[in-house]
C-alpha cells in the first residue's frame, strides 16, 4: 500500500499547496481520498487517470475536501472514453441527498454511462468497507460539520489513518492505534486554534496515547508555524513531518517519503 498526498493545503489558494485531496494504491486498486479543487491534476501527475480510479472516499462535504468531484464525474461521462465500469463512491450519511442534488442541477452530464455505486457510512459509530481484495476501509464520526469521517485504510498488515477535518476526537484516537502512519489535519495553532479543527498540543496529546508510527501534518492554515508545530509533535518521541504536494508514504519503505 502507498498513501500520496496530492493536496497538502486548505481552502486559502497557495502556490505550491493544493486544497485536501490522497491517493490510496495497492496491488489492486487506486481510490482518491476527498479531492478539493486541482485535485484531478495532481492526481493524473502521479501516472494515475482519473477517470480509471477504482473509488472515491470522502472526508465530508466542505468544497476544500469535494469540490473536484463534479469535474470527475463530467469527465468520466463524456471521455473519450466515458468510463466504462460503475464508480464507486463512500462518504458519510447525507451523501446521497448531495448527488441527488447535484444531479438534479447538472442532469445527465454527470449521470455515468454504467451507474454510481455509493455507500454511507454511519454518522453516530463505527463504519466499514472493503473497497478492493486487498484493501479494507475503517470509519469513526468525526467532530465537525458536513457529515464528517476519520478514515482508516488496511491493507496485508498495514494500516493509514486520515484524520479529516476534526475537533478533537476520541474516535480518532481509537482508529489511530497501531497505526503504520497518521496524516492529521493540523488547521489551527496553539495560539489561535480553529473551532471544529486540531491545533499541535491537541495532536501531541492524542498521539501520546494512539502511538501511530509516524504523523504528517497537512491542512494548515497560515496562522499555524509548520517548524513549530512538527516539533510540538515530535517531543511525543514519534516521528513527525509537514508532509507536501506529492509526498508518498510506502508500507514497504515507510521511513522515506517518496516524491
Ligand atoms: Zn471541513
Ligand atoms: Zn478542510
Amino acid at each position: 500500500m502507498t498513501f500520496t498526498v496530492l493536496g497538502s493545503g486548505t481552502s486559502v489558494p497557495t502556490v505550491d499547496r493544493g486544497p485536501a485531496g490522497h491517493l490510496v494504491r495497492t496491488t489492486t486498486a487506486s481510490v482518491l481520498v476527498d479531492g478539493g479543487s486541482g485535485t484531478l491534476q495532481r492526481c493524473a501527475k502521479t501516472g494515475v487517470d482519473p477517470t480509471a480510479l477504482t473509488a472515491g472516499v470522502y472526508s465530508h462535504r466542505h468544497p476544500d475536501h469535494c469540490a473536484d468531484l463534479l469535474p470527475l464525474l463530467f469527465a468520466m461521462k463524456v471521455g473519450p472514453p466515458a468510463r466504462s465500469n460503475a464508480y464507486s463512491l463512500y462518504g458519510g450519511e447525507g451523501w446521497q441527498a448531495y448527488l441527488t442534488q447535484l444531479q438534479e442541477l447538472y442532469g445527465k452530464w454527470i449521470l455515468l454511462p454504467n451507474g454510481l455505486n455509493l455507500t454511507e457510512f454511519p454518522l453516530d459509530g463505527p463504519g466499514c468497507a472493503q473497497l478492493a481484495s486487498d484493501l479494507v476501509l475503517r470509519t469513526a464520526p468525526a467532530n465537525h460539520s458536513a457529515s464528517a469521517l476519520h478514515l482508516r485504510f488496511e491493507s496485508e498488515g498495514h494500516a493509514v489513518v486520515f484524520s479529516g477535518d476534526t475537533g478533537p476526537s476520541a474516535a480518532l484516537t481509537e482508529l489511530t492505534r497501531g497505526a503504520d502512519l497518521l496524516v492529521c489535519e493540523c488547521a489551527g495553532s496553539d495560539e489561535q486554534p480553529i473551532p471544529g479543527h486540531l491545533w499541535p498540543t491537541a495532536i501531541a496529546e492524542m498521539v501520546r496515547e494512539a502511538q501511530p508510527k509516524t504523523v504528517w501534518l497537512v491542512h494548515m492554515y497560515p496562522q499555524v508555524d509548520p517548524v513549530q508545530a512538527v516539533r510540538t509533535v515530535e517531543s511525543t518521541g514519534i516521528p513527525c513531518r509537514h508532509a507536501s504536494d506529492g509526498d508518498t508514504w510506502d508500507a514497504s519503505e515507510p521511513r522515506l517519503p517518496r516524491r
